[in-house]
């Protein structure tokens, strides 16, 4: 089966291919840890969980870079402000960040690389893109990129350069479309930096948010490498500007595909740090929300497609969410996870599915897909008609499903044998109708940690979350 993924850059879809064969590259531009990330950069992260998670589905091997900006504008104007340390402002909310990752049960990158740990690799960039005439040296010690000598520019978002474009320079790491500017590749040193600086050729500064990303992506991936994502307020100025600088430094294609999620928004307006205008985490789990109905809410809408958040929404998250567990504790009760290695074969429905998440990772009719398969499922479990085949087909169907979407924690379905045998006497005592001993069965599960339901399907228990 075939890939297609829309790049950014050829501004359509296109057959995955990759650079060596079975093997991603693949770099993601991570938080900027001044404050707590919100749900809408989690938006753009469970995309690119999801990406990441498909392709080793499909087979390939993924080495994946996400980076860690802990010095640029927004960081320092924070620790001043807050009169905290840099490094203890940022080392807390990046470890805050890891927190959150792991309840949303999005994979791990295999390095976080923090923009302050890769300043020599930095200054050679720019050194090299001085001499090559991709940059010059202002009066007060900062340096700039100029666009005009990179004929490329502007390809990426599709901004017209051209000669009238005036060589007005941009000292801030964020700027508008409208005025593409010779950038900054190292700030030199301002008092409002504090203690903030390092030594370089140009004199003391510090690096530009742009050139970082550059750096540590080659530093970790080579010159060359597979995929680049971001939301896409990350189109212009940061890609565009990590591919100038990139090129203009190696001389070689940076990136083969460019991946942009769109943006969750809170009404007309995209969920932001500076708007505030934002949810956390935390605040969702003081709501007794799951990981799994926000990862249901932030893929039921296609990534390239803007998605509207509300409380509304987390709660049909929440709805859908039981659905699917149901089912797999359902095909779980059934033995699925006992049987025989040769009866886990794929459906007919899981390869429409998979044809979905080939398309640009349609996410939305692959899920669709799903549901109506679980309708038909729960259907012949109702009717008590489910034969071993079906049970391993539908069992294939979900893991595979749940291996990339991550919305069950099947560790909160799967009970200890302890547990086990203590259901198995109440469902004795209750066949005796003896409620007094159900009862006191049923306290002493809930002192091991788990609720128990009684429902039409039997008992059911779940780990009581803590
Ligand atoms: P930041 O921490 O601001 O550097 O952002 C981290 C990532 O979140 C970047 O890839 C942004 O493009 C992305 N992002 C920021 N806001 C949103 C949003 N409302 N929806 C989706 N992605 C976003
Ligand atoms: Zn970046």
């Amino acid at each position: 089966m075939s890939l297609y993924l829309y790049n950014t850059a050829a501004k359509k879809k296109q057959l995955f291919k990759t650079i060596k064969e079975k093997n991603v590259r693949l770099y993601t531009c991570g938080p900027t840890v001044y404050d707590y990330s919100h749900i809408g950069n989690f938006r753009t992260f469970i995309f690119q969980d999801v990406l990441k998670k498909w392709l080793i589905l499909s087979g390939y091997k993924v080495k994946h870079v996400m980076n860690i900006t802990d010095v640029d504008d927004k960081t320092i104007k924070r620790s001043i402000d807050e009169g905290i340390p840099l490094k203890d402002l940022t080392t807390y909310y990046e470890q805050r960040f890891f927190e959150d990752l792991d309840w949303l049960k999005i994979a791990k990158a295999d390095f976080y690389p923090r923009a302050t740990d890769s300043i020599s690799k930095i200054v050679e960039m720019i050194s090299a893109l001085i001499s090559k005439k991709y940059a010059y040296v202002e009066k007060d010690g900062s340096v700039y990129f100029k666009i005009k000598n990179f004929k490329k520019y502007g390809e990426l978002s599709g901004l017209p350069i051209n000669n009238s474009t005036k060589s007005a320079r941009v000292l801030t790491d964020e700027y508008d479309k409208d005025s593409p500017q010779d950038f900054v590749l190292w700030k030199s040193y301002k008092k409002s930096d504090g203690i903030t600086f390092w030594e370089s050729p140009w004199g003391k500064g510090r690096p530009g948010w742009h050139i970082e990303c550059s750096a540590m992506s080659i530093g970790y991936l080579g010159e060359s490498f597979d995929i680049h994502c971001g939301g896409v307020d990350n189109i212009f100025p940061h890609h565009e500007n990590e591919i100038a600088q990139s090129e203009g430094f190696t001389g070689k294609k940076f990136v083969n595909f460019w991946l942009h999620s769109e943006h969750l928004m809170m009404d007309k307006a995209k969920m932001s740090k500076s708007s505030k205008n934002f949810f956390t985490i935390e605040y969702l789990k003081e709501y007794g929300f799951k990981a799994g109905a926000l990862r249901y809410l932030l893929l039921c809408g296609h990534y390239r497609h803007k998605l509207k958040f509300s409380l509304k929404s987390m709660l049909k998250g929440n709805r859908v969410l039981e659905k699917i567990e149901n089912f797999s504790f359902r095909l779980i009760d059934k033995g699925a996870m006992g049987l025989d290695k040769k009866l886990l074969k794929e459906p007919e429905d899981c390869k429409i599915f998979k044809n979905h998440m080939n398309n640009d990772l349609d996410t939305p009719k692959a899920l669709a897909v799903f549901f109506s398969y679980i309708k038909k499922v729960n259907k012949s479990l109702d009717d008590n008609n489910l034969n071993k085949v079906a049970l391993g087909r539908a069992w294939t169907f979900f893991s595979i499903f749940n291996d990339v979407f991550s919305m069950v924690d099947l560790n909160e379905l799967i009970v200890p044998s302890s547990i086990n045998n203590l259901l198995a006497l109440r469902k004795k005592a209750r066949a005796k109708k003896d409620w007094k001993a159900s009862d006191e069965i049923r306290n002493l599960i809930k002192e091991e940690g788990y609720d128990v339901e009684d429902s039409v399907d039997g008992q059911r228990v779940k780990k009581i979350k803590i």
